[in-house]
């Protein structure tokens, strides 16, 4: 089975993924912790729904483990899955009904299953984080269990969170409905895109939208990716607009409203300083990864916490170099391309390989994506892919306070500027390089293999414990 952005089944079995998975429009902070326990908690509800076990479910418990216990209070998945589990998805959750929500749930001590049926619930005795304990599958686990009122269980699900907001539901068997091999260009790895370059002469992009065929029509999807950029756009002007503290105790004040005031006040001096243009790429990208630290509406790219890379690049090809939307839409082509490369040969999951695999992959992304606007070739955009994230390998997770905050939101300015210049690198060569992409997304999972659990989305390690909280 295959929802947006849910892959049911054994992930043995890869199923092709669109590039539209990667850009799914849905609520921050983290897509791990956030959207996919959401998602889940949904999946779950539904199947209780299917079974017809809803009218006589009495009560649910909920049961976090590994990184979504240790970090899932920061990462909202708590509020998360409840709000999954009254029938919500990331997509369409009212950002704004949800604290009232929240605060609802909290006083009556009740949930409303799918928006209807009403079960008593207590957060201490019905929602249990299992900080010291995995399930098999993936470091992001969850368990749903259904009782009657005589405490039996009428239905218990496994899932998995793997990052981007994606879902694996345990033991079900993968049903894939569109495979690799039937995309016209099936890339499973970057020395396949570059040989079907060389074949057929297309560009990336080119190559993207012809395998998104399969799933749609052309116009569909260039309807849906300027939704995608449209969504990124108004996360960047809601950031720079909206000042205040981010929730969660760390008391950050977020900085892009202040920084845009500058940067629109003083054109002046911009004008005359050449670098003003990082600061522009830095409010764009803060801006959105403070939206997402807010838990505001956010697109996915490829996850939440990495948020900020593509639309600031984005932004920075739109405003400054003045793309088109064609353009547009062959930049989010070229790096949904590039993503999906990582999430089929290593991850994009911070819990499973630290920040290489969202910072650093974001980068990549971003970086191969603005060498084609630039009017690179596939060599080009792969060697540009691969310069972000060879200086990128071994990133680790540590956010203070298991916030997505702190080091994030800068390290998405970072992460920005690291692609522009990444891309500007590869367009001064002819494509050839020592380390290719493959070998460097090998590096990125070997290295994430390799990595201690502290440095994983735990807030055990790092910055997490030499930073105090306040
Ligand atoms: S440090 Fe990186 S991987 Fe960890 S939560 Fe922040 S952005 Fe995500």
């Amino acid at each position: 089975m295959r929802m947006n952005g849910i892959v049911a089944g054994n992930s043995d079995i890869t199923p092709a993924v669109s590039v539209l998975d990667l850009f799914t429009i849905g609520i921050g902070p983290s897509s791990s912790h956030t959207v996919g326990p959401m998602r889940a908690a949904r999946l779950f509800v539904d199947q209780m729904e299917r079974e017809s076990v809803l009218p006589q479910t009495a009560q649910v418990e909920i049961h976090l483990f590994g990184s979504l216990a240790l970090t899932g209070k920061g990462h909202g998945t708590d509020k998360a899955v409840l709000l999954g589990l009254e029938g919500e998805t990331p997509e369409t959750v009212e950002v704004e009904s949800v604290p009232a929500r929240l605060e609802r749930i909290q006083t009556q001590k009740q949930l409303r299953l799918k928006g209807g049926h009403p079960v008593p619930f207590e957060a201490g005795a019905q929602l249990l984080f299992h900080r010291t304990e995995n399930l098999p599958r993936h470091p992001n686990g969850l368990r749903f269990i259904a009782r009657n009122a005589h405490k039996q269980v009428l239905l218990q699900k496994d899932y998995s969170s793997i990052g981007g907001g994606f879902v694996i539901e345990e033991g079900v068997a993968t049903q894939t409905p569109i495979a690799m091999a039937e995309l016209p260009f099936p890339c499973r790895n970057g020395e396949e895109l570059l040989r079907h370059a060389a074949e057929s002469g297309l560009s990336t992009s080119e190559m993207a939208l012809r395998n998104e065929s399969v799933w749609r029509t052309d116009n569909e999807t260039r309807h849906r990716l300027a939704c995608v950029w449209e969504a990124m756009r108004n996360c960047v002007q809601r950031g720079c607009r909206t000042a205040g503290t981010l929730p969660g105790g760390l008391k950050v004040q977020r900085r892009a409203p202040r920084l845009f005031r500058e940067l629109t006040e003083q054109p002046e001096i911009n004008l005359r300083d050449p670098l003003a243009i990082l600061d522009w790429v830095s409010l764009w990208a803060m801006a959105v990864n403070e939206e997402n630290a807010a838990g505001g509406r956010v697109v996915t790219a490829p996850t939440n916490g990495a948020a900020g890379i593509l639309p600031a690049v984005l932004h920075y090809v739109v405003m400054i170099r003045g793309a088109n939307e064609d353009q547009i839409a062959r930049f989010l082509l070229t790096a949904g391309t590039i993503g999906i490369l990582y999430k089929r040969n290593a991850s994009i999951s911070g819990a499973e390989v630290g920040c290489q695999g969202e910072v650093g992959v974001a980068c990549s992304m971003a970086a191969g994506a603005l060498t084609e606007i630039l009017g690179g070739t596939v060599a080009q955009v792969e060697n540009a892919a691969e310069i972000a994230m060879e200086h990128n390998l071994g990133l680790t997770c540590d956010p203070v306070g298991g916030l997505v905050q702190v080091p994030c939101i800068e390290r998405n300015a970072m992460g920005a500027i690291k692609a522009i210049n990444a891309a500007r690198l590869a367009c001064a060569g002819d494509g050839s390089h020592l380390v290719s992409l493959d070998k460097v997304i090998a590096t990125m999972r070997q290295t994430g293999q390799d990595m201690s659990s502290k440095y994983k989305e735990t807030a055990r390690g790092g910055l997490a414990v030499n930073v105090a909280e306040c």
